[in-house]
């Protein structure tokens, strides 16, 4: 038994099983730390995975019989390092975080401890960590903290999910019981993050009773549509449960009219006599920048440039109005620069949450005691991990004016990006270029000059269209390619533009910027240009012979590849 208690930190806090797991620490960064290159995206060589590279290891992968001793654990564990992404100054390809300092070693304490987050007497630390973020986060965002509540949960995603279990509950606060009406409807932007159209399968609304609304030229929701949209469900005997309004979009960046959605909502319900709709801020991407909603832009104490504060102004337009949103979520593990999965859910009128929770009578073993005052019957999960412990020690570590400062840096970076990118090329277009914020989108044109106004406004050909999103696609495959140099993101479907020829509405391929990383300052960029540069100007060429026609598919590619 001596050799398994070696395998755990120590019973009395002696010091030589302390160092045990400092040295292993140590090791371990020591060891990522010699990959590191900051002008790579990846810790060492990227490495291609054939199609077969899972299939090989389901073949080879035995639990061994005997433990393999702690250093040998440690040796096999950096062999899943090299290759992975590193979040250096070219990373620029999705909200993946750099996992902070404070971040890491609020998640440190959260597994050491590891105590449950379920229950304050299995996991005090938790529940104390959890109270003080939510309340911060709450004051942060406008919302009455006498009133409000939350919880960590799994994802943008849990809090989307968990907002539609509560809009459910307010409308038929028996159908946890008697299961749902077949008759509710939810609605979100044609751009919204695909979480809503998981949680209408997993309650059984079912995907074609999730009403897609359109989307103005900002990328934000379009208002008169979704009135008129409502209006038909009501006509048609459907009942409106649920609205994601989108605040800051995933690619696009687009922040839906909070203020405006409510109104037309409370619109509609209040004359065909419904109940009002559970409206849920999907601020998981953007909800950060609400932590300028008090900054002070005319003493200015961080010394933004005057091009930036417009910017962030004009963001805060959108962002003062979070508050009024039912609820809402702050994805840490995305601008917040903590460990995955760290994301809290806020709600406004925390006494809902009572329609979710358990009885007594059903949970036996936890809450309910003398002892204890904090039990998380209403969350979906049962056991919880403590992850408000590392969004605390972020809050701590950077500040209100730390995240300023990454958040501005941010708009900085791409205000800039967007202005050497039109100086450097003539086909290129910013395809959400009144979308301030941390992420640029931008596709390129063949044929030698931008198309985007006429795409924007609805004047181009299907087959137009289609053809440049195949040429930006190529795009893609050479930027992936190369993505250990500087890693871009990408998207099929950026958003929705009418066409000429026909009344559906086309999707619109565009290449990501996004940046996520501190060390993505405004230096870079030219270098960053630069590679791209590089990539289109090869891919000119290539393109020539595209039209052509005469080479098909992923011939064409490999013609020019390699
Ligand atoms: C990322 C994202 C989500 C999903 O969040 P996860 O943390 O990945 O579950 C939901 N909505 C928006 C707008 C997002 O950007």
């Amino acid at each position: 038994m001596k050799e398994i208690q070696a395998l755990f930190p120590s019973e009395d806090g002696n010091r030589e099983s302390r160092n045990v797991l400092l040295s292993l620490i140590t090791k371990m960064i020591e060891e990522i730390d010699s990959h590191k290159n900051p002008s790579t995206t990846s810790l060492g060589q990227l490495s291609y995975r054939t199609n077969n590279y899972y299939q090989q290891i389901v073949e080879e992968s035995i639990a061994p019989l005997q433990g393999i001793g702690l250093d040998n654990v440690l040796q096999q564990l950096l062999r899943l390092v090299p290759g992975h992404p590193y979040q250096s100054r070219n990373y620029l390809n999705n909200a993946l975080p750099l996992a902070s300092i404070p971040g890491i070693i609020g998640y440190l304490l959260t597994v050491i401890l590891n105590g449950n987050n379920i229950y304050d007497v299995a996991g005090p630390a938790g529940a104390e960590a959890e109270v003080k973020v939510v309340a911060m986060m709450s004051k942060l965002a406008g919302y009455d903290h006498k009133q409000s509540w939350g919880y960590s949960t799994w994802g943008g995603q849990g809090a989307v999910f968990s907002g539609l279990r509560l809009a459910i509950a307010k409308q038929y606060p028996r159908a946890k019981e008697d299961g749902i009406p077949g008759n509710l409807y939810c609605f979100a932007s044609e751009t919204a993050h695909y979480s809503l159209l998981k949680s209408v399968e997993a309650t059984g609304i079912g995907s074609s009773r999730l009403i897609t609304v359109k989307c103005k030229s900002d990328h934000s929701m379009d208002e008169m549509d979704l009135k008129e949209k409502m209006e038909e469900v009501i006509k048609s005997g459907g009942v409106p449960v649920y609205i994601v309004a989108t605040a800051g979009t995933t690619d696009s960046f687009g922040v839906d009219d909070i203020k405006e959605i409510k109104r037309t909502s409370d619109e509609i319900t209040q004359k065909y006599g419904q109940k009002p709709v559970h409206i849920h801020a999907d601020s998981a991407m953007g909800g950060f920048y609400c932590l300028f909603n008090h900054y002070d832009f005319e003493i200015n104490r961080l010394g933004f440039e005057e091009n930036v504060i417009e910017e962030l102004m004009s963001i805060r337009e959108r962002m003062q109005h979070l508050h009024i949103a039912d609820s809402l979520c702050f994805d840490f593990h995305k601008l917040g620069q903590t460990p995955y999965a760290t994301s809290l859910f806020l709600v406004k009128n925390g006494q809902c949450l009572h329609l979710l929770d358990l009885k007594e009578w059903d949970t036996p073993y936890v809450g309910n005691r003398g002892y204890g005052s904090y039990h998380t019957g209403f969350t979906l999960e049962c056991s919880r991990m403590a992850s408000s412990i590392a969004m605390y020690a972020a809050l701590l570590g950077f500040g209100v004016s730390g995240y300023q400062q990454l958040l501005a840096n941010y708009v900085h970076v791409n205000l800039v990006f967007r202005k050497k990118l039109l100086d450097r090329f003539s086909n290129v277009a910013v395809t959400n270029d009144k979308n301030p914020g941390p992420v640029t989108m931008f596709r390129f044109y063949p044929n030698g000059r931008s198309e985007w106004k006429r795409e924007l406004d609805g004047l181009a050909a299907g087959e137009q269209i289609r053809a440049t999103n195949e040429w930006n696609r190529l795009l893609f495959e050479r930027l992936g390619k190369h993505r250990d140099k500087v890693f871009f993101g990408d998207t099929t479907r950026q958003c929705l533009v009418n066409i000429l020829d026909s009344p559906d509405r086309q999707p619109v391929a565009a290449i990501k910027f996004f940046s996520i990383s501190p060390f993505t300052t405004v230096e870079v960029l030219d270098d960053i240009i630069m590679f791209l540069s590089g990539i289109v100007n090869e891919s000119s060429m290539y393109g020539l012979r595209a039209e052509s026609g005469r080479i098909q598919g992923d011939e064409r590619l490999a013609a020019t590849v390699n």
